[in-house]
């Protein structure tokens, strides 16, 4: 199985090395793509960018059946045309479109959600993801849905599908018409209460017609590698749904699933 989110040394926010990410993860008997955080036109200089000729120098080598090269593109309506050619420029074998930033905040800090109810705040972020979705057209998957669930400032922080149909549902028929994948990222799936409320949004996922998800975690270090995959793999199968990963910018189909 692949593990297709994981950041190294190129990601601002990670300080893992290739060497220890390969050993964690051979010994876990898993195969990997890291995937480095670039997010163009981030308003902070300096974070969140990355050399992607040093990444390919430096990570080639490296390259092989079990370890892959991709990147997790921010998206971000002011740098689509640097983000389209940055894609079709570089060799990534593997891209994911995430959102991280609503009105050019960064969803990690309190500033975003301030005046904002949870609806307002939540919804907000769904409606840049949708409309982001029209305009990426060249990502593989989209990234950790989920996402904001992780930092809202709000007392019950959980994505629930059924306050937000009507825009997930949009997303994934989006998504659906593009033939793109959904991420199912495994961060949070150490609480009960999250793996819950994602199969109620993954299952509509499949219900719409959609099939194929990426798994990944997300990993900023080596002991998060393939973290909460046996729980992915139920998840999928509870949902209908089929892992794959991307190698040269194309859907492999995973033996096992
Ligand atoms: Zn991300
Ligand atoms: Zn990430």
């Amino acid at each position: 199985m692949f593990d297709t989110h994981v950041h190294t040394v190129f990601s601002s926010d990670s300080d893992m090395s290739i060497e220890s990410a390969k050993k964690s993860a051979e010994g876990k008997g898993i195969s990997f793509i890291i995937t480095e955080h670039m997010d163009l036109n981030f308003p902070k200089e300096d974070l969140f960018r990355f050399d992607v000729g040093r990444y390919f120098n430096e990570y080639s080598g490296w390259r092989g059946d079990n370890l892959l090269l991709g990147i997790e593109l921010g998206m971000k309506k002011d740098c689509i045309e640097d983000a389209r050619k940055l894609i079709e420029n570089n060799a990534f074998d593997y891209v994911i479109g995430s959102v991280h930033l609503v009105e050019n905040k960064d969803l990690y800090y309190p500033d975003y959600y301030e005046g904002k109810t949870k609806h307002e705040a939540y919804l907000k972020y769904l409606q840049v993801m949708l409309d982001d979705l029209k305009r990426f057209d060249f990502i593989d998957s989209l990234g950790h849905i989920d996402y904001i669930a992780r930092y809202g400032k709000f007392e019950d922080r959980e994505l629930y599908y059924k306050d937000f149909s009507d825009i997930i549902d949009e997303i994934f028929v989006k998504l659906i018409q593009n033939d793109k994948c959904l991420e199912l990222n495994t961060r949070r799936f150490n609480n009960e209460d999250s793996i819950k409320n994602m199969i109620d949004v993954y299952k509509r996922f499949g219900e719409l017609g959609g099939k194929y998800i990426t798994v990944g975690s997300d990993a900023h270090d080596p002991s998060a590698i393939g973290a909460n995959f046996k729980c992915a793999e139920e998840v999928a199968r509870i949902c209908n749904l089929k892992i794959v990963y991307f190698k040269d910018r194309a859907k492999e189909y995973d033996k096992n699933f």
